[in-house]
């Protein structure tokens, strides 16, 4: 079945339509190397808005971050309904009212080709040449029981094929310090990697992690097995802890405990009142943050992405502790 027109209807016989119209917008590995100098670039992830106060909330983020110069800023993707429509559409607002280089996230769940091959059309009309290509997780529980679409995609590697093959398209795909939860060893886990980057991935973005070691055991595994894509940028992904609550959320993302040093750490700081200690546990997360992102400098990480829930102030003071001369905005949030 092939596709003719951005919504991605299918039309038999006919090639599918490829979108020249985004060439022009800097992939992230030119950004990344633009906005190589004096520091090492930083970039931020967003996630779609729930609704107007939401919005509202990541448009003051946008702006702040805006001033601060980012290599790029990403929008995650979850699969549900609204949701999806004012994710595409702000994402789509991010490359036409800002300067900032947006990157959409891309899922496979719940999606047939043709709806995927429609919400790369969406992203291309709206400017957008930056992918970010996964499988994503099954929505309510992330660890729950993956189910393909029974005409979608099984795995990413499928789906960096057929954006690259839909037009000028920059991709990036997941990658995973400490192995996909699903993969049977770091072994396989480092073989999927390459595959997604032999099948035209650029660079990686990694699931979070709290113990640099990780991250560089990653980008040993994945150079020793593949010189050529171990070459490529392996983005490490930071979330500054600010209350013991984000612990939980940072749990839950990347579905593993976080190491018992840093636990040690954010507990200490909360003693036997956590709620009156709100702002101890809020500066040792930041303290971590800082650490972490200051050995990854030290390790020649190419960038810093740093997952934001839509607030600038925790990641704009781990910039600042490293010196980054950052000009925000009077920060509310
Ligand atoms: P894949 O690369 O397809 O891997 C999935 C599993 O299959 C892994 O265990 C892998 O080892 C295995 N595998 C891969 N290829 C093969 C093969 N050929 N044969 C057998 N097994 C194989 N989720 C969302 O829903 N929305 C988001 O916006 C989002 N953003 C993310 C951003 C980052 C930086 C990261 C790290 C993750 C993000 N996720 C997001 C979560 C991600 O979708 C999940 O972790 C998902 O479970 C794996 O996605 P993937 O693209 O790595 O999948």
């Amino acid at each position: 079945m092939t596709f003719d027109n951005a919504r991605g209807r299918s039309t038999p016989g006919r090639p599918p339509r490829t979108h020249p119209n985004v060439s022009g917008t800097p992939s992230v590995v030119q950004s990344l190397r633009a906005h190589s100098g004096a520091a090492v670039p930083f970039s931020v992830e967003f996630n779609p808005p729930r609704d107007a106060a939401a919005e509202a909330r990541l448009w003051r983020a946008v702006r702040q971050f805006e001033r601060m110069h980012p290599a790029f800023v990403s929008m995650t993707y979850g699969a549900g309904g609204s949701t999806r429509d004012r994710t595409v559409r702000v994402t789509g607002e991010l490359a036409q009212e800002t300067t900032l280089l947006p990157v959409a996230h891309l899922t496979a769940v719940e999606h047939s080709l043709g709806e995927l091959r429609s919400l790369v059309g969406s992203y291309a009309d709206s400017g957008i040449r930056n992918i970010l290509v996964l499988r994503g997780d099954p929505p309510g529980d992330p660890l729950g029981e993956w189910q393909q679409h029974p005409e979608g995609v099984a795995y990413a590697e499928e789906l960096v094929r057929i954006v690259r093959d839909l037009g000028d398209f920059h991709v990036g795909v997941a990658s995973f310090p400490q192995g996909h939860h699903r993969s049977p060893d770091l072994d396989s886990d480092t073989a999927f990697l390459a595959a997604k980057l032999r099948a035209g991935a650029e660079y990686s973005i990694t699931q979070m992690f709290f113990d640099v070691e990780h991250y560089l055991r990653l980008r040993d595994r994945i150079a020793k097995f593949d010189p050529i894509e171990g070459a490529k940028p392996i983005i490490p992904e930071l979330m500054p802890i600010t209350s013991l609550r984000t612990v939980a959320r940072a749990e839950e993302l990347c579905g593993r405990a976080l190491p018992a040093a840093v636990l040690d750490r954010l507990n200490k700081a909360a003693g036997d009142a956590p709620d009156d200690n709100q702002a101890a546990v809020r500066e040792v997360g930041i303290e971590i943050a800082t650490e972490m992102a200051q050995r990854l400098i030290d390790e020649g990480a190419p960038c810093l992405h740093f997952i934001t829930l839509n607030f600038a102030k925790a990641t704009t003071e781990v910039l600042t502790n490293l010196g980054y001369g950052v000009t925000a905005a009077p920060i509310s949030a």
